[in-house]
């Protein structure tokens, strides 16, 4: 390395560590608008070169400024995000170094076997099916593109057509049955494959967000031809689970493939005392899950498993071109399973945290992501004002401060503006709700009553606000 590069890249990496080493007391949410960001880093084209390090210390004072959400920090419970391990943050490094095009197995061999490695090691952690392939997508969205291309290849298959050759403009109808809670990634995914949102057969959902296994059944029995069925595991709101290993029973005798949106939930197949949770969901026929969510490595990481290969290998489009060597089983080429071509090595912080973790390493990081989402709900439930309104089964709580709606966002804002914590908000039941997702390995038990704290201070700021107590006004 020429000294100027070393020199850069520790200087960089320090500025990284500060950053990380700041992440318990920095403020959670961004503070910087587009405006000021803009001026900090735009202006014209610069028309010549300057110091690499002065471009490093802009995006230091983006961060510095207020530019950066703290949302790998262990304060940030909004979405569903999860953190950084750092293990796994220092194979995303590597990987960036390396720089290796992870398309195929020749122009990468180690991130090639790393990957090949780590596929065996996931459906053994998921508990899913031996010989199932597997793909490292950029995310879920892109897992279910990948996921149900194949699907869409297998149920056309059964009724004799190629759509891969003929496409789907003449191709015999194919049902798509999802759940009324489902992410809109499936149906972007859905719509991406030709399936547009008006012809999905919708399935109504229980109180939690499940798929109703008596509406499914009716739906089924109305459609004759080939089905997809898209089941869920791990509502945003809820975290609730479909009953996937009936939905599996019921689809295949219908014929129909089934798929499994498993963004964060699919993870209590890892832990021993969460896989009840989810039985049967080894039945499915494809699965969607996230790595840069629960399994807390770097973005940007999904992964696509598909219990047929042959129908996963066919969806997509690289098989053997003329100048890509043969490879052998065990010399994986990646661009085999995903749409990508050239790709970054994605998959070697996902191979560097399943290393480090082992088995009861990443049951603990789910174990203890639940633990402390159960410890929200409890302090929660006590609180005057506060009513919980989901089972919490998993790592997700909803609750709702009083029966004004306004309240509640009242909260939301009061407590993203304070920058200690940081919660979404959303609707459930007609009724405004803040979404509490416990998905890093960095909250700890002290970071949720903290936080607990600052939710009452919010909720008597609010509750005041909105309903002066005459005696005191
Ligand atoms: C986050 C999420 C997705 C989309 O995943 P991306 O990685 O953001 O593409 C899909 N489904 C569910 C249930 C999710 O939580």
């Amino acid at each position: 390395m020429i000294p100027d590069e070393t020199e850069l890249l520790t200087y960089a990496a320090g500025q990284a560590m500060d950053y990380l080493a700041g992440l318990p007391t920095r403020r959670v949410g961004a503070t910087a608008g587009a405006e000021e960001l803009t001026k900090l880093l735009g202006g014209p084209l610069p028309e010549a070169p300057t110091a690499p390090a002065e471009t490093v210390d802009l995006l230091t004072r983006a961060a510095n400024e207020g530019g950066v959400v703290a949302s790998s920090g262990p304060r940030y419970f909004g979405y569903v995000v999860g953190g950084t391990l750092p293990v796994a943050l220092a194979a995303d490094w590597i990987a960036g170094a390396w720089d290796q095009n992870s398309g195929v197995f020749d122009l990468g061999p180690a991130v090639a076997t790393a990957e090949h490695i780590a596929a065996g090691w996931l459906l053994d952690l998921l508990g899913l099916p031996a010989g199932t392939s597997v793909g490292f997508p950029t995310g879920c969205a892109m897992a279910h593109v990948t996921a149900l291309a194949a699907a869409r290849h297998q149920v056309l298959t059964g009724v004799g057509w190629d759509v891969e050759r003929r496409g789907l403009r003449e191709a015999p109808r194919v049902d798509v049955v999802v759940g009324e809670q489902r992410h809109l990634t499936v149906d972007l995914a859905l719509r991406h494959l030709g399936f547009g949102t008006d012809q999905l057969r919708v399935v109504p959902a229980d109180d939690e967000g499940r798929m109703r296994l008596d509406e499914l059944e009716s739906v089924l029995a109305d459609c004759d031809g080939p089905t997809i069925v898209c089941a869920q595991v791990g509502d945003v709101n809820t975290g609730a689970i479909d009953p996937v290993g009936e939905i599996c029973d019921l689809s295949h005798r219908h014929g129909a493939w089934v798929h499994v949106d498993g963004a964060f939930g699919m993870w209590a197949a890892a832990s021993p005392a969460l896989r009840h949770l989810v039985a049967g969901i080894e039945r499915a026929d494809s699965w969607a899950t996230d790595a840069h969510k629960w399994l807390n490595v770097p973005y940007d990481c999904g992964l696509v498993f598909v219990a047929h290969p042959h129908a996963h290998r066919t969806a997509m489009l690289h098989a053997r071109t003329d100048y890509l060597p043969p490879g052998t089983p065990a010399e994986r080429d990646p661009i085999e399973w995903v749409a990508d071509f050239s790709r970054r090595a994605r998959s070697l912080p996902v191979w560097a945290a399943l290393r480090s973790l082992g088995r009861s390493g990443v049951a603990d990081l789910i174990d203890r992501c639940c633990a402390n989402a159960r410890r929200f709900a409890e302090l929660l439930d006590a609180l005057p004002g506060a009513e919980v309104l989901n089972e919490v089964t998993l790592n997700q709580v909803l609750v709702r401060f009083g029966d004004d709606d306004g309240v509640t966002q009242d909260v939301i804002a009061r407590l993203q503006a304070g920058g200690v914590c940081w919660f979404g908000g959303t609707r459930w039941g007609g009724r405004a709700a803040m979404r509490v997702s416990v998905t890093s390995w960095r909250t700890t038990a002290a970071d949720v009553d903290r936080t607990v704290e600052e939710i009452r201070n919010a909720v008597a700021a609010a509750t005041a606000t909105a309903s002066p107590d005459p005696r005191t006004a």
